[in-house]
């Protein structure tokens, strides 16, 4: 089996590796961090350095925040140096595009292979090895890193050339906060109005409004659970990439405008670790409630 680095151990990395220990790949580790802590108890190993990793790894791993950290992994930390001619380096982060297209270019120059592979399907997703995967890069390398996509994921699809995995996510998360908008603002309707959220929740669940987000979020919204979970200041990360994108291709996006800026109040008043169903305590604040 492939010898495998892993970096980034956070709400989804922790889930996700588990998963690859589990099934029985050697599995590699930075941080000595509590959940790095918890995977090494299943089976992972701890490595010492960026470069020990790579001289290990036949694929690298990385679930980071954003497209800084990721850069600063491989290009500040040495990992570009430092990985094998021939292995693979799969980001699974949700990163710009652009910074995807460029790490490909600069790693396929050293004989290193590159995927951008971003997930949707949250924290449940992660811990159930349900995630959508979506990938952009060469087949070759797509094939390659099936089995261990197979692992962490159910619907795993190859989007295209390097990059489009990541396009395919930003129009993932559009569509994720202006569904989270919707039913904050029915909700919020509801409530001042002095109905009962749980049962709209319940009557909306069986009609044509019916949807995962309005499912797990609106419960979310119901039990005043905002503990991440996804949190609010990476989903406005991902929507600064879904503007620029449609900046760089002149796409407007009136809805992800508005609801980036609502992000922004939740971010502004300290709430940005909150998880994204907390666009509902914007939407009741300004409503009086
Ligand atoms: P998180 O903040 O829980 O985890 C990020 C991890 O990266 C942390 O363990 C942190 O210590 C580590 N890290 C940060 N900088 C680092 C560095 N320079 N070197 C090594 N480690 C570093 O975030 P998360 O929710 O797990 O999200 C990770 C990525 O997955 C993000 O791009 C996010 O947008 C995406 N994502 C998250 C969800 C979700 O529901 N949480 C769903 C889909 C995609």
């Amino acid at each position: 089996m492939e010898k495998i680095g892993f970096i980034g151990l956070g709400i989804m990395g922790k889930p996700m590796a588990t998963h690859l220990v589990k099934a029985g790949y050697p599995v590699f580790v930075l941080s000595s961090s509590a959940n790095a802590a918890a995977l090494m108890k299943e089976g992972a190993v701890l490595m010492n350095n960026s470069k020990e990793l790579a001289g290990n790894a036949d694929i690298i791993i990385t679930m980071l925040p954003d497209s800084p950290e990721v850069e600063s992994v491989l290009f500040k930390d040495g990992l570009e140096h430092s990985m094998i001619p021939g292995s693979l380096f799969i980001d699974m982060s949700t990163i710009a595009p652009a910074t995807s297209i460029a790490i490909f270019n600069t790693l396929q120059q050293k004989g290193i292979g590159s995927l951008d592979a971003p997930v949707s399907g949250g924290q449940t997703g992660a811990e159930a090895a349900t995630l959508s995967i979506m990938v952009g890069g060469s087949e070759t390398a797509f094939k390659r890193a099936l089995p261990v996509f197979e692992k962490m994921g159910k619907n795993i699809v190859h989007i295209g050339k390097p990059g489009s995995g990541q396009i395919t996510k930003a129009c993932n998360q559009i569509v994720v906060g202006l569904t989270i908008q919707a039913i904050a603002e029915a909700l919020t309707l509801a409530k001042k109005s002095g109905v009962d959220i749980a049962k709209v929740r319940a009557a909306l669940l069986g009609g044509f409004a019916q949807s995962k987000i309005l499912d797990l979020h609106g419960q979310r919204i119901i039990d005043r659970n905002f503990k991440p979970g996804f949190k609010i200041k990476l989903h406005r990360k991902d929507m600064k990439i879904a503007l620029q994108t449609g900046r760089e291709v002149s796409v407007p996006l009136p809805g992800t405008v508005v609801v980036a800026s609502q992000m922004d109040a939740i971010i502004a008043k300290g709430d940005g670790d909150l998880d994204h169903s907390a666009l509902a305590l914007y939407l009741e604040s300004v409503s009086g409630l």
